[in-house]
């Protein structure tokens, strides 16, 4: 397995907002924790004023139900910040709550076999901190054993198109 080093530790310190300042203390605390609508029940990352899926305010909180899973990841080539230089290449990652409905946030892999991680990948959670001693959520592959393998339980997205391509007339 190889190893790829974390991001460096003096990586600029976030500079929250007043909307996003709750989920950067709840960092500071390392709890990870998104807006939650009480009354639609809708999860949502980057933070905002109003709920996206009711227009709501007054939004909560709360850790996410359930673990989170590779969604979807990139491996970074350039160097796109004077911060990273001699650290590429580096994993982005957005990963997902499947019982969080749509919720995502965009992280990095802080260690991952060097092929390809598949879609679907259950992670787990690995605090790193940057400049000032502010944590942030990193992830990092739950069983990095599993490397080659796909998921198991659940359907391959890919089939879907197929299944819906069969279904139409034959091009004359
Ligand atoms: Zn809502």
């Amino acid at each position: 397995m190889t190893f790829v080093p974390s991001l460096p530790p003096d990586l600029p310190a976030p500079r929250p907002t007043e909307i996003d300042a709750p989920f950067w203390q709840a960092c500071a605390e390392q709890r990870l924790r998104f807006q939650h609508c009480p009354g639609c029940g809708h999860w949502q990352h980057p933070p905002l004023a109003q709920c996206e899926g009711c227009g709501a305010g007054g939004l909560h909180w709360d850790e996410p139900p359930g673990a989170p899973e590779l969604f979807a990841w990139t491996r970074v080539h350039a160097m796109l910040h004077p911060a990273v230089q001699g650290h590429a290449p580096y994993l982005v990652a957005v990963v997902g709550w499947p019982q969080a409905g749509n919720l995502r946030l965009l992280s990095n892999l802080a260690e991952t076999p060097g092929d390809a991680p598949a879609v679907g990948r259950a992670l787990r959670l690995v605090w790193e901190t940057v400049a000032g001693g502010q944590p942030v959520p990193r992830f990092a592959l739950l069983d990095p054993s599993r490397q080659t393998q796909p998921p198991q339980d659940r359907p391959v997205r890919l089939q879907e198109p197929h299944h819906a391509a069969s279904s139409l007339p034959a091009p004359l």
